[in-house]
């Protein structure tokens, strides 16, 4: 008889942008430790990697004059900070900048983690440098990740926007569709952010019907995915197919068609979410209705 999973299980996704490496510790201390801190060097999208078999993302001190400066989270006991390479300053030590993407692989994944969470925290920083509402230059809070406006006490939290992905399953078959923005031959699920006022399951039905014209029902949870591209988290769930004909908008999908096991086409790489269901669907292990 066939083995199946029925119940979600969240250690059975592996997501590689968890940066569960980090605890970060509240309130913090305002002053950055002269020494016995780790530093990741973010510039632009990448960061700042070491040579050699084994790169390392930290490093034992930050730039001579960093832009901005933003503590992560501590690593058992060491403080652990990201720093900011102004444009054409040397970068310290003997270190190569990689984008994000680009090191998938070339290092472990929990480093990998960390190097896009420095990345966001960079991007989410000059973001809120000021306050949305009156203008002014805002403060770091201590007592939490997030920023204050000392004019009009605005509080700004890093902005985490919804996602939701679907794998829509009827029978044998899963539905997989093209957007014009994958590269060629590339098929994924189905997934749109989230809006305001919307539950997870309503975002699910919606954009459904939106992208391919069909009813699901069944909708349940998989597993859930920090997307750093920019600032995205991926709340990943399967759904049964309950009606309807596949119509597309051939705006958002130019392509939708459903497909087995032995007719899959080219599909998103390894590191992503949208893989993980798609293989765990393969391997007949996803949760079940
Ligand atoms: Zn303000």
């Amino acid at each position: 008889m066939m083995q199946h999973t029925a119940s979600p299980d969240p250690s059975a996704h592996h997501a590689v942008f968890s940066a569960t490496a980090l605890l970060p510790r509240y309130p913090r201390v305002p002053d950055i430790p002269a020494t016995g801190a780790l530093w990741v060097l973010v510039s632009d999208q990448g960061v700042a990697i070491g040579n050699g078999e084994h790169p390392q993302i930290y490093a034992e001190a930050g730039p001579s004059q960093p832009g901005i400066v933003e503590y992560l989270g501590h690593i058992g006991t060491v403080p652990c900070y990201a720093a900011e390479l102004q444009q054409g300053a040397p970068i310290p030590g003997d270190r190569v900048i990689i984008g994000i993407r680009d090191l998938y692989g070339r290092i472990p994944d929990r480093d990998l983690a960390v190097a896009a969470f420095a990345v966001r925290t960079i991007g989410s920083s000059k973001t809120s440098r000021f306050c949305g509402r009156c203008g002014h230059e805002t403060l770091p809070v201590l007592s939490e990740r997030a920023k204050r406006c000392p004019a009009c006490d605005l509080v700004i939290y890093p902005r985490i926007s919804p996602a939701i992905i679907v794998l829509i399953t009827r029978g044998e078959e899963i539905l997989l569709a093209r957007s014009p923005r994958f590269p060629a031959v590339m098929h994924s699920v189905i997934a749109g952010f989230v809006e305001p006022g919307e539950t997870l399951e309503h975002a699910v039905s919606r954009e459904v019907l939106e992208e391919v014209g069909i009813a699901v029902k069944n909708i349940r949870y998989f597993a859930s995915e920090p997307w750093p591209f920019p600032d995205s988290l991926m709340i990943a769930f399967v759904a049964d197919y309950a009606g309807g004909e596949i119509s597309i908008d051939n705006n958002e999908i130019v392509f939708a068609g459903w497909f087995g096991r032995d007719n899959l086409p080219g599909l998103p790489a390894k590191m992503s979410i949208s893989r993980a269901l798609i293989d765990s669907w393969v391997e007949r292990k996803i949760p079940l209705s």
